[in-house]
């Protein structure tokens, strides 16, 4: 086999004996060789640029061509370098060149192979795994071919196994012999929450790394108390309780989200509310929930809920950000108020007024199973961005296999099939549900 240069340093030529032998024994060495197209199909192409740059984790080299190119690319080591080969393709002499030495790429050469094939060696400072991928034309660019070179960290199957799920709660409210409020049409809002609760728990359950637990799964009767005790037996990471609102004035109407407040509730509705809600569990439920507490008690609880309040009004916001695309919000920020319910220390707690059931419209919306299940993927969705952002140590959300900064004409489907990982699982660890992805956004490539 014939390889002209086209490198320049004085490095890549005293190299090149050791490359040519190295090829000799390189059949059984190719690793990571990309799959490419048929190449009878395909005209010669010509490199007419080479870009580098370098990203969190990885080195990007990009290389614009007239046309689609078959390629492959491999890793060897000792030394390490990468080879790539181009199928059917030139380059002007000197182009290497332009790319210059940094820490990851030593030299680079290129030459021709089997005659029309071009072969680019990059030389290495460690070892790399090599991804690579096309791109048809855009507005800006025309044919590309990226070469990722991703920093090697070898996964073992030990942390891979211990990865476990982010729990989350979901308490129907009321049930039983607690109907909670009544909709002029006879809606009950016990039966509401418990369909909206089995809803977004086949949601919670579809989404990679999250698990859900229902607080109560059928029409019964649950002390405020227990709901709470039943979120910390199943070491829930949040919890979220379904209400649905209601108000004398039947024009009331739109979506609120509370979290507990230290020092009581923050408006006036919020308080009169807490105290509706939380008067149910007085009249049917453990009666000596107040006085048992004593004051010292209080104030070490409420000092451990502080840290627990942030997280739940973190939380809260973003569900109520998803919740504005599918119902009014009737108070645009998250209120606080002190509920029984999201009393639980430690849990991050929101609870959540789906809609005024006493509003007729809204209450016909409640009973609609197309609005339940908007609402229910609105939950989702916030609650899936949430913990994107701040997943508890040991779960599959808060681990990445590492840093990805997103490039120009990048898509959700292009960064998972170059990563290789499924477009859900990116999704579900960087909480996207949008399409449009913004230059210079850093996406976290989940461990698989
Ligand atoms: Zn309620």
């Amino acid at each position: 086999m014939s390889l002209p240069y086209a490198g320049t340093s004085k490095k890549m030529k005293t190299d090149r004996r050791k490359f040519l032998k190295s090829l000799a024994g390189l059949s059984g060495l190719a690793a990571s060789a990309v799959p490419g197209l048929s190449s009878a199909a395909i005209a010669a192409a010509q490199v007419q640029d080479i870009r580098l740059s370098k990203n969190k984790g990885y080195v990007r080299l990009v290389f614009d061509l007239d046309g689609i190119a078959d390629h492959s690319i491999f890793a060897l080591k000792d030394p390490n370098r990468i080879v790539l080969d181009i199928k059917k393709a030139k380059m002007p002499h000197g182009m290497v060149d332009r790319l210059q030495a940094n820490s990851l790429i030593r030299s680079v050469r290129s030459g021709v192979r089997n005659g029309n094939d071009l072969r680019v060696v990059f030389d290495l400072s460690k070892e790399v795994k090599p991804r690579s991928f096309l791109l048809a034309p855009s507005a800006q660019s025309g044919h590309r071919l990226v070469i990722d070179l991703h920093d090697k960290r070898i996964p073992t199957n030990v942390t891979k196994s211990k990865k476990r799920d982010v729990i989350i709660a979901i308490d129907a409210g009321h049930g039983g012999r607690d109907p909670g409020a009544t909709g002029r049409s006879g809606t009950h809002e016990k039966i509401i929450t418990l369909q909206i609760a089995k809803r977004l728990e086949k949601d919670i359950n579809a989404q990679r790394g999250m698990k859900a637990v229902l607080i109560r799964k059928n029409d019964r009767y649950m002390r405020l108390r227990d709901r709470i005790h039943k979120a910390r037996d199943a070491r829930a990471d949040m919890m979220i309780s379904l209400h649905a609102d209601s108000f004398p004035d039947p024009r009331a109407r739109g979506s609120s989200i509370y979290a507990l407040s230290v020092d009581g509730a923050s408006s006036e509705t919020a308080r009169m509310l807490a105290e509706k809600e939380n008067a149910a569990d007085l009249l049917f439920g453990d009666v000596n929930l107040a006085v048992e507490d004593q004051m010292v008690k209080e104030v070490l609880f409420d000092l451990s809920l502080t840290g627990t309040i942030e997280s739940s009004l973190d939380i809260g916001s973003e569900i109520l950000g998803q919740l504005k695309a599918v119902n009014r919000v009737h108070k645009k920020k998250v209120q606080q108020a002190g509920f029984a319910v999201l009393k639980a220390p430690n849990i991050p707690s929101v609870l959540l007024e789906t809609a005024f059931i006493s509003n007729p419209r809204e209450e016909r919306n409640l009973r609609s199973s197309s609005h339940q299940k908007k609402v229910s993927k609105a939950i989702t969705r916030g609650v899936s961005k949430y913990f994107s952002r701040k997943a508890p140590p040991g779960t599959w959300l808060a681990s990445s296999e590492c840093e990805y900064e997103v490039c120009n004409n990048d898509t959700v489907a292009s960064i998972s099939q170059q990563h290789n990982v499924i477009e859900s699982d990116l999704r579900a660890r960087n909480g996207l549900y949008a399409d449009n992805l913004l230059a210079g956004q850093v996406i976290k490539i989940p461990v698989s």
